[in-house]
């Protein structure tokens, strides 16, 4: 039984020896955070880190209210709701992405509709978007109605991928011509800027993700932030399975049990004091990278926009087969023989089993990144000579 436990290493883990691809430094107030909430017995959902946890989130985006939550997914399906979005209407969003926020539409009922990226930045296309419902919808009775699928467009929800922001500003304009709400997904993206602004200050409502392999952790946990009271509200109500008398149990609309525990903000919370000093030290990793990697024939960095400032949490290259002799997945693994994670993007939802129904509108660079993309080690605590490791065995398999 023993042997059999331990041959049953969880798919993806990275054995002792490896250089791992992205995985949490603690090395701040977390032990001592999450002691108080163990030596006062304020472990749940009740306590001061996870007030304190939504009031420095709210800040960091400078938004007026926090939602702490169980996880980011979470985070994003109360969103939804709150928002208002309904079963069988649409929300336009990037094929490529993890597929979170896409299972999350799912669940209000709704169907994730797919656009494409911009070759440059990976990040979804407002052109695209603007194409779309020139294209294909059409406007009746104020809304905006898919034409092939006949189903309502009330939302988009702009993933900011890897850390760089999405050029919001003509996203806004087309969800303010066509009223639809803006839900911005800056799972991987906590501390960005776009044009000075926060990522997270665009939207109606914006979520992040503090699961293990983001830039801060709380083992788990997420946070809708917002400047709608209302939605706020509703949010706190439905995150607490909606109790509407919290004495006799009486409830009015179904609830959740989303709502973060005090430990886990007290993690978060100490983790965000890091956060700045993470930014950097994630950037200076990048630069890195950028430098060796932008020569090797057949590798292409990751560009940054001019009115960008990314948080570099996951640092990814492009490798085009014929010029560089091999294709990502052979990358990865070599790469994993010399004792090295490194990890392949996410299908592009649009051809997923469980977004069959979903409509999409033109998808090219989405599956040609997916096909070439390759993420390298880039955790806050790689040393610089594992990174010197990893550039070495990439330029030798480059020369091969
Ligand atoms: C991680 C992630 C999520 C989900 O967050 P969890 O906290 O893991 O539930 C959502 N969207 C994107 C883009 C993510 O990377």
């Amino acid at each position: 039984m023993k042997r059999l436990l331990k041959q049953k290493r969880e798919p993806g883990a990275v054995p002792k020896n490896m250089i791992p691809l992205s995985i949490p430094v603690i090395k701040g107030n977390e032990w001592k955070y999450i002691k108080e909430c163990l030596d006062t017995g304020w472990v749940s959902s009740v306590g001061k880190f996870v007030n304190q946890f939504e009031e420095r989130c709210a800040k960091l985006a400078d938004r007026k209210y926090g939602i702490a939550c169980v996880n980011g997914t979470a985070a994003l399906h109360i969103s939804l709701l709150v928002a208002g979005i309904k079963e069988n209407e649409e929300v336009i969003m990037p094929s490529l992405s993890f597929a979170a926020p896409a299972f999350a539409v799912r669940y209000v009922g709704a169907w994730p509709t797919f656009v494409d990226v911009d070759p440059d930045i990976w990040q979804l296309d407002p052109k695209k978007v603007q194409e779309f419902i020139d294209e294909i919808c059409v406007v009746k009775r104020g809304k905006l109605i898919n034409r092939k699928t006949k189903r309502v467009v009330s939302g988009i929800l702009p993933v900011h991928l890897l850390g760089h922001p999405v050029d919001m500003a003509p996203l806004l304009k087309i969800s303010r011509q066509y009223k639809l709400t803006v839900i911005e997904d800056a799972a991987e993206s906590i501390g960005a800027l776009y044009r000075k602004k926060k990522v997270g200050s665009l939207g109606d409502l914006a979520v992040f993700s503090f699961n293990g392999n983001k830039i801060i952790t709380c083992g788990g946990g997420g946070m809708i932030v917002t400047n709608n009271q209302k939605w706020a509200k509703k949010a706190r109500y439905l995150t607490t399975q909606a109790k509407d008398d919290s004495l006799e149990y009486v409830h009015n609309e179904v609830g959740y049990n989303y709502r973060l525990t005090n430990i886990q903000a007290a993690f978060g919370l100490a983790q965000l004091e890091k956060l700045s000093e993470y930014i950097k030290i994630k950037k200076r990793i990048s630069k890195k990278y950028d430098q060796a990697l932008d020569k090797i024939n057949g590798l292409s960095v990751f560009s940054q926009a001019k009115w960008a400032e990314p948080n570099s949490w996951l640092y990814t290259v492009l490798v085009d087969l014929e010029k560089f002799g091999k294709d990502s997945r052979q990358v990865h693994r070599y790469l994993k023989k010399t004792g090295i994670d490194s990890r392949p993007l996410w299908h592009p939802l649009h051809n997923l089993t469980p977004f069959k129904g979903a409509y999409a509108y033109k998808i090219s660079y989405a599956n040609e990144i997916v096909k070439n993309a390759l993420s390298l080690p880039c955790s806050v605590n790689l040393s610089s000579k594992q990174q010197d490791k990893v550039i070495q065995v990439i330029k030798r398999l480059s020369s091969e």
